[in-house]
Order: C-alpha cells, then structure tokens, then sequence
C-alpha cells in the first residue's frame, strides 16, 4: 500500500521538522477556496507539541482533497456558515 511506510513513521510519533514528540489530535483544517475559507472539523492529525507542525496520513490527505474539490465544484454542503471577519494591524 502507498504510503505505508509514512504512516508507519508518523505513528512513531517523531516530528520531521525538528524531531519533538507528536501526539494523535483533532484539528480543524482552514482551507482557502478561491475567496472563500473553509473549515474542516476535527480532523486526525498527528501534532508536534514542540513547534505545532500538522501531519496528516495519507487517507485523511486524500479525504481533504476530495472535498475541496467537492467545495470547489459546489457540490458538497457545509454543515453551517459563520461569518468571517478579517482585520489587519494598522502600522
Ligand atoms: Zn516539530
């Protein structure tokens, strides 16, 4: 199977960025569609809990996939809508 052996390295529970302790969480993944932002809830996601690196396993990177190009082609529903506020620091 593709992927395996990552899968397999990311249970192990070592981040590849700087090598701290990952540990299994639920995430929400913001997404940018266009001029749209998405949130997928509660993904599984491993977390570094020394520099907050995401790692994904390929299964959920290719759930995350599918649906945005369902969010891109419009045909997947949100659960709800929130409206989205942006602000930037004045200098
Ligand atoms: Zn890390």
């Amino acid at each position: 199977m593709v992927g395996s052996r990552k899968e397999k390295e990311m249970r192990a529970g070592k981040c590849p960025i700087c090598g701290g302790k990952t540990t299994m969480k639920r995430v929400d993944v913001t997404e940018s569609v266009g001029n749209r932002l998405v949130v997928v809830k509660s993904v599984e996601a491993e977390v570094c809990t020394q520099c907050g690196e995401r790692l994904y396993s390929e299964s959920t990177m290719r759930k995350l996939d599918s649906l945005m190009q369902k969010v891109k082609s419009g045909s997947a529903k949100p659960e709800s809508k929130r409206e989205l506020e942006v602000y930037a620091l004045s200098h």
